[in-house]
């Protein structure tokens, strides 16, 4: 429906627009009730408009357009709501085989969720957009062949370790249109789908967003607060909210104790955010979370 609503809106808006002059023609011979009429049309045309520019949020995060980068420094709003409805699973395969975050075990973070595709598996633009990269990383680096697209309601979204592409840069899509297909490029040990969700070049878990398991978004609404550290709750499958996560990082003679009583945490805090125990061994440049 969505999908249909521009055109729509544009035709609309011109009607109105010539209506209204037609309606100011008649305005000097006539009656109020032309007054009347006119004021409706203005209201309507308003209203137009103004629904006309919400649907295209992605225009006020971002100023450029460019391939350089999946990630970039851009000025993020203090709480933007990022509009779910119109969505399409980007592929039919519901097995998440990991998931998004910090892995303390790798020392590195996972910008994304990873889904068991097959190769050869078709993958479909998440929602409206348009597409700003389409490259390769080459062979067993990062993402291999990949697709990144500006959607219309203001987030972007990463596909990687694709085996074939179905799209160009530049190139306008629709939620649900084929965009390439699924495979085992970069670095990839078995095919699968690396998807990820950005807002104003940040990551976001996109498990806030889409659920691969059940199929669905997860409301009609998804809304970001800066400096509100968002995630899932494992149990109850909820999007929870808690201050945004702090890090120290391991300097040298430096014990899980001793981070505690400097960051002012009891040490139960650092083995449970880290999956920590007592017996755990740190190293230099390590980063433990400490709320
Ligand atoms: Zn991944």
């Amino acid at each position: 429906m969505k999908k249909l609503f521009r055109p729509i809106i544009v035709s609309a808006a011109l009607l109105l627009a010539s209506a209204g002059v037609q309606a100011q023609d008649l305005l000097a011979a006539q009656s109020p009730l032309d007054k009347q009429m006119a004021f409706v049309d203005s209201i309507a045309l308003r209203d137009m408009l103004l629904n006309e520019a919400n649907m295209f949020p992605a225009d006020e995060l971002y100023d450029e357009w460019s391939n350089d980068h999946v990630r970039f420094k851009a000025e993020l709003p203090d709480s933007f709501c990022v509009d779910l409805r119109g969505f399409a699973m980007p592929t039919t395969n519901t097995k998440i085989t990991d998931i998004f975050g910090y892995r303390p075990r790798r020392r590195r973070v996972h910008n994304g969720i990873d889904i068991k595709v097959y190769v050869g598996d078709t993958i479909r633009s998440a929602f409206d957009g348009k597409v700003r990269i389409v490259k390769n990383q080459g062979r067993r680096r990062g993402y291999g062949k990949y697709v990144v697209i500006r959607h219309n309601n203001g987030i972007e979204t990463l596909y990687g370790h694709l085996s074939k592409w179905l799209v160009t840069e530049g190139q306008n899509v629709k939620a649900g249109q084929p965009i390439a297909l699924g495979g085992n490029t970069g670095r990839s040990s078995g095919s699968h789908l690396h998807f990820e969700t950005l807002l104003a070049g940040k990551n976001l878990n996109p498990a806030l967003m889409f659920d691969f398991e059940k199929q669905d978004v997860t409301g009609d609404f998804y809304t970001y607060r800066k400096g509100v550290y968002q995630e899932i709750d494992k149990k109850t499958g909820k999007i929870v909210e808690s201050a945004e996560p702090l890090y120290h990082k391991v300097r040298k003679g430096e014990s899980l104790s001793v981070i505690a009583r400097k960051c002012g945490v009891p040490v139960n805090t650092l083995y449970r955010l880290n999956k920590l125990t007592s017996r755990s061994v740190l190293r230099i440049g390590q980063r433990i979370r400490y709320r």
